[in-house]
């Protein structure tokens, strides 16, 4: 049985609302990685070819994941995002959404997909209990959206999202990672789905993660840059308040029925309200997207670990998240890719 740490030094914070971090920060929000492979290769993410996936071995298995989601929920994490990698390629999603819902505590299941397989599951999903998903889709132009995803489908994601609007699986919210030279002008369409669908589409700032050479570099529009051109467009926004722990930034084009969301990680970090913490496909508690600090758990657990263990370990690891990251560290690359992590 691998040595278990001494915990007794970390108060146990562990309340109904998640476990507590040194600077207050309460985390009851937990991203989980189902896997790191996915069949879409979008050209901000991974590399076209040679991406290192991770021995299935070094997985967590289907009833690993749900033992330890229950221990989270046990200790107050109260909100799952499914995420990846691309979720719905990994088997069993259905019965993983039903077991996850199944813990007292856990209110709510939401997913981020690129959609490609979600119009023929999104009721089933829905059945099992999830709740809402979020779709990742940086432009309407099927060429662009082939070239950025590298050999993606927009006809079969654009009927997932709206399956997914269809089975109640909403309010829908879209993802759009802004690149300079790729989908900077396509904002301007996918805002304009806004103004008849009670929808939100964020516009994302791009992150430099490991393994995608110099887009990052030669990519990075800031939302303040995406918020002027749709502004040429549209007339002032309308700022909205955000709730609480939502890194977007919410505004609206004057009488449209959806939102627009900005996520500015690198321009404005949101570091200050971060109540997230990370699950890795192969075990491993993430404690920020753009640090290393990782706590392995999945050790512990295959060594024979109790849920009370485990539940200590989850703590301390919690109690020493990093602040965040500044503006000004933008150039630091994180080791693993957001494939990886589960962006
Ligand atoms: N495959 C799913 C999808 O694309 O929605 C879930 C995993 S993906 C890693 C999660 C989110 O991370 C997506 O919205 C994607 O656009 C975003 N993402 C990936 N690489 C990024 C980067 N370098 N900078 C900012 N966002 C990124
Ligand atoms: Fe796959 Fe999502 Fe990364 Fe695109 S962003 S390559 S869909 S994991």
């Amino acid at each position: 049985m691998a040595s278990v740490q001494p915990l007794s030094i970390y108060p146990n914070v562990a309340t109904a609302t998640g476990p507590r971090d040194q600077f207050g920060r309460t985390m009851n929000y937990l991203r989980i990685s189902l896997t790191d492979r996915c069949n879409f290769r979008c050209l901000y993410c991974m590399p076209p070819t040679g991406m290192q996936f991770q021995p299935k071995d070094e997985m967590l298995t289907d009833d690993e994941l749900v033992r330890l989601v229950g221990i989270f929920a046990r200790e107050g994490v109260t909100k799952l995002r499914l995420t990846g990698g691309e979720p719905t390629i990994r088997p069993h999603l259905t019965e993983l959404i039903r077991e996850f819902k199944s813990f007292p505590g856990i209110n709510e299941i939401a997913m981020t997909t690129n959609a490609l397989l979600l119009s023929r599951k999104a009721q089933e999903y829905k059945d099992a209990g999830l709740d809402r998903v979020n779709v990742s889709i940086d432009t309407l132009d099927p060429a662009r959206f082939r070239f950025m995803t590298r050999g993606g489908r927009l006809d079969l994601v654009w009927e997932g999202i709206e399956q997914a609007d269809a089975v109640g699986l909403g309010p829908i919210k879209l993802n759009s990672v802004v690149v300079k030279d790729h989908n900077q002008a396509d904002v301007l369409q996918m805002a304009r789905l806004t103004l008849d669908r009670p929808w939100q589409v964020r516009f994302l700032e791009i992150m430099p993660m490991e393994g995608v050479g110099m887009i990052y570099e030669e990519g990075l529009v800031t939302s303040a840059e995406t918020r002027a051109d749709l502004e040429a467009e549209f007339g002032p926004l309308e700022q909205l308040p955000s709730p609480d722990a939502d890194p977007a930034k919410l505004w609206r084009i004057p009488g449209a029925r959806g939102t627009i969301g900005f996520i500015s990680p690198m321009s404005e970090p949101f570091c200050e309200t971060c109540n997230r913490i990370r699950l890795t496909a192969d075990g491993n508690l993430r404690l920020c997207l753009l640090h290393g600090d990782e706590v392995n758990l999945r050790d512990l657990l295959r060594a024979g670990g109790s849920d009370d263990e485990i539940g200590a370990l989850i703590r301390e690891g919690v109690w020493r998240k990093p602040w965040g990251h500044a503006a000004w560290e933008e150039h630091i690359r994180t080791i693993r890719g957001m494939s990886q992590i589960g962006g």
